[in-house]
């Protein structure tokens, strides 16, 4: 990645219509640099829609990023269910290698009650088989595993970034609101700083150089996530977050999942290219 790209999780509320390709044009027409596409409920999407988007998103710019459906636990009780899991990231992965995404995101796993260790094995070696069959397939698409929002979810920051490490095409997806969320902390400049460090310290200086972040404003209780928001009505301390990613010279891209997420987003963008500007006048 050669700079940093804000945009949407899934196609703006503003847009012509509610297809990717519509999603595309509005992310475009806005001066935002990339989509997620949403397959959170699903992959529904053929082939031949996957060739389309690939070819207008590539006119237009857009980077594209996927999310994967809900409905994945790599800790599964029965093979049945934990097959069903694989075969969702699979298709996410091969319908976003269509589309000419870089990457997909995925919610890994609960903890079901285990211990968080033993849970890590488990995903560990579930995720292992998936990215050894999409390496066979040639499928060269980043998979990421999300840090998520709810303490019941397996998915902390360092055990994605140790996921990351421990799996050849794995990286980390840091969902700056979920952790949050999650901790109750990390909503300071240092904090921040400090999970960018922590990035740094375990991957290497490339995995800020390829970064995907997730952020909007949040709500959250004891056990963590209740929903997104928009930044105006959260706490979520944006413009220090920014100042921690110019600092860090990160890059990549950062999709913002509010309510009104392409205003987020252009919020996030504007804030970004302010603060750069003021530390590097021209
Ligand atoms: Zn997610």
């Amino acid at each position: 990645m050669e700079r940093l790209l804000f945009g949407t999780g899934g196609v703006p509320n503003s847009a012509r219509g509610s297809s990717t390709t519509a999603g595309i044009e509005r992310v475009a027409e806005l001066g935002l640099g990339c989509m997620e596409l949403e397959f959170v409920q699903g992959v529904k999407m053929g082939r031949e829609t996957a060739l389309a988007v690939a070819e207008l998103a590539s006119k237009r710019r857009i980077t594209l990023t996927a999310h994967a459906p809900y409905y994945i636990n790599l800790n599964a009780r029965t093979l049945e269910k934990l097959k069903a899991s694989q075969d969702r990231i699979l298709q996410t992965a091969r319908i976003a290698a269509l589309c000419g995404a870089v990457s997909i995101v995925f919610h890994a796993a609960f903890y079901m009650k285990d211990a968080p260790a033993q849970v890590y094995e488990q995903v560990k070696k579930h995720l292992s088989q998936v990215t050894s069959q999409l390496r066979a397939e040639g499928n060269r698409v980043w998979i990421r595993p999300e840090v998520t929002g709810k303490t019941a979810q397996f998915g902390t920051l360092e055990e994605v970034l140790e996921l990351s490490k421990d799996i050849e095409g794995v990286a980390p997806c840091i969902d700056f609101a979920h952790w949050h969320a999650r901790t109750g902390k990390f909503n300071s400049y240092d904090e921040f700083s400090f999970a960018l460090k922590q990035v740094e310290n375990k991957l290497g200086r490339q995995a800020l150089d390829n970064i995907h972040i997730h952020i909007s404003g949040i709500a959250y209780g004891k056990h963590g996530e209740l929903k997104h928001l928009d930044m105006a009505d959260a706490d979520l301390n944006y413009k220090d977050f920014i100042r921690a990613i110019i600092d860090h010279k990160v890059k990549g891209t950062i999709v913002c999942e509010s309510p009104h997420r392409e205003d987020d987003a252009l919020l996030l963008q504007q804030t970004y290219r302010a603060i750069l500007h003021q530390t590097n006048p021209r």
